[in-house]
């Protein structure tokens, strides 16, 4: 036919579409939150370009996603009235370029069951192949005369051709899923419903169902409102977590739930998430955050970074009465106003995390474990908030399995301890075995016990908690003499000074340019020696992870 070719998906796409196809999935209902997803980012989109240009809208302001089922057909179709796709953005994002996700996904699937992780990768057009034999989309553009059509069944290739306008939605894009004899479900009212309550039910785009055929019968699934705006206390937890599913594109439940509206100087509604699931890209260097900027009800970008980096884990909408509908690119990078508000919800996701550590702390040591190593970098780069992170971070340490917090350090030093000791390294378990703590044990001091690789570089520049500076057991330090030996443990026999100085003399010798002194220490109480970095010099472990990025 006229114009029409076939082309040859990506290697990994292929590789995922054929997973799609011959996986068994213990959730298959995710496709369907996927394709309402896009259509409903499709909308919102398209709502956002149409402040500039409002004649691309036409005679259609009302933006909505239709869901028609046909049973005997054994189809299902997700249409909306948004943005839409012209022919190079059907090549490229349905097939031909793969996404960064898509290796990530791939990885994290071998052999498991990874219905769970196709929302965060960025992957879940294709989970329509879970469901259909075949797929086509047809899409035109808001204010195109052009309308085109891809088609496929999933192996391999897919086929790509123009269509007549009249074949076509009047803007916009649909999918018509011919469902698998297995599938056959989701083209009854009843599944659709289920499926669209539990997962879509407050996409901000209303969605209505068509049962059977033209005019049979409409009904409305979703009121396409926005939840964020809602009262605290007219939303239930199971519409949160719904609506986190939406914006985070997981599967998996919202760990904490910040809901409010600030007044006074800037006007904006916050509905923000802490996950339980770390996203696939939580170490990424790009360090992204993902929330979503809107500006009354109109969504803007998610692009806009409002939260420091050490929050990238935080998913959600923030919603501003004051900032002009028209934000540029430039005026969303050095914007006071977005400044101040992300100043404001800063201070408050830090304060509800450190209530939650008060009042349920089993929840919140959860969240610690989960993304404690990312909370940790703004030790070292948000110079402001490091005293409220201080207040929530968690370590372990000498003193038992569970978290301490700063606070509990220092309730319980030790008679003529002023400093908080720490040890850097790879894993607890190393730390534990190293000799360096031994004369720490001895005398019962707590040693904090670090092993994220972010540990090294805000010990560097913290300025000490509650009056007491941060000290690395790898360093000298001059008052563990005069701590005393913790109860039940011996003191040592002291060994002439005549002895010691000869045979520190020796190895002084022996070791030569290598070590700048040779010391007898405190320190050490079953090992003979230990090496440690000099008062003011660098940790040891600092020095490692150093050395290994200069390589
Ligand atoms: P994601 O939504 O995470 O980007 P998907 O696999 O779901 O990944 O979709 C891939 C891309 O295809 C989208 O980013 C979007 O550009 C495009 N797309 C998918 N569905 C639609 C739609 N209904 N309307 C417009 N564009 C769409
Ligand atoms: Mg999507």
């Amino acid at each position: 036919d006229q114009g029409g070719e076939t082309l040859r998906f990506e290697a990994e796409v292929a590789k995922l579409l054929s997973l799609m196809v011959h996986s068994v999935y213990s959730n298959r209902d995710v496709f369907l939150r996927e394709l309402i997803s896009n259509a409903a980012d499709a909308c919102e989109k398209l709502r956002m370009k149409s402040l500039q240009q409002p004649d691309l809208l036409g005679d259609d302001p009302d933006f909505k996603i239709v869901l028609s089922a046909d049973k005997d057909g054994g189809t299902l179709s997700i249409a909306d009235n948004g943005i839409g796709m012209d022919r190079t953005e059907l090549v490229e994002n349905l097939g031909t370029i793969a996404r960064s996700g898509t290796k990530a996904f791939l990885d994290g699937m071998t052999g498991g069951d990874g219905s769970a992780l196709i929302g965060q990768f960025g992957v879940g057009f294709y989970s329509a192949f879970m469901v259909a034999s075949s797929v086509e989309v047809v899409s035109r553009p808001a204010g195109s005369d052009e309308a085109w059509r891809w088609w496929s069944d999933g192996a391999g290739t897919f086929q790509l051709e123009p269509v007549p306008l009249e074949e076509a939605p009047a803007r916009g894009t649909r999918v018509l899923l011919t469902l698998t004899d297995e599938a056959k479900t989701y083209a009854e009212q009843a599944t659709i419903e289920r499926v669209v309550a539990e997962y879509s039910a407050h996409v901000p785009v209303p969605i209505v169902l068509r049962i059977g055929g033209d005019g049979v019968g409409e009904k409305s699934l979703a009121d396409g409102s926005a939840l964020w705006r809602k009262a605290k206390s007219a939303v239930e937890t199971s519409e949160y977590n719904e609506f986190y599913g939406h914006v985070s594109g997981q599967y998996d439940e919202p760990a904490v739930t910040i809901h409010y509206k600030a007044e006074g100087r800037h006007e904006y509604s916050v509905l923000l998430f802490v996950p339980s699931m770390k996203p696939f890209d939580l170490f990424d260097p790009e360090r992204r955050g993902r929330v979503k900027l809107y500006v009354r009800r109109v969504y803007i970008t998610d692009e806009a970074d409002i939260l420091p980096g050490w929050l990238r884990f935080v998913r959600g909408v923030i919603d501003s009465e004051d900032l002009p509908l028209n934000l540029s690119r430039e005026m969303l990078q050095k914007n006071p106003i977005l400044d101040a508000i992300g100043k404001g919800v800063t201070n408050r996701i830090l304060s509800d995390l450190d209530k939650l550590a008060e009042k349920e702390a089993e929840t919140f040591e959860k969240v610690w474990e989960a993304f404690g190593a990312v909370i940790k970098e703004g030790l070292y780069e948000d110079a402001e908030r490091r005293d409220g992170i201080y207040k929530i971070a968690r370590f372990r340490s000498t003193k038992g399995d569970g978290w301490r917090s700063l606070a509990d350090y220092v309730a319980d030093l030790r008679p003529n301890q002023t400093a908080i000791y720490y040890a850097l390294g790879d894993d607890l378990d190393a730390i534990k075995a190293s000799p360096q703590l031994e004369g720490f044990a001895r005398r019962g001091i707590e040693v904090l016990l670090l092993a994220d690789p972010v540990d090294a570089f805000w010990v560097r520049t913290a300025l000490g908690f509650d009056g007491k500076p941060f000290q690395s057991v790898t360093q000298g330090s001059a008052e563990l003499d005069t701590i005393p030996v913790a109860e039940g443990e011996a003191e040592t026999d002291a060994a002439s000074e005549s002895a010691i100085g000869t045979l520190a003399a020796l190895f002084q010798q022996a070791l030569g340019e290598r070590v700048s002194a040779v010391r007898a220490s405190s320190r050490l109480t079953t090992s003979p020696v230990c090496l440690v970095a000099g008062a003011g010099g660098p940790d040891r472990q600092l020095e490692k992870i150093l050395s290994a990025q200069n390589q």
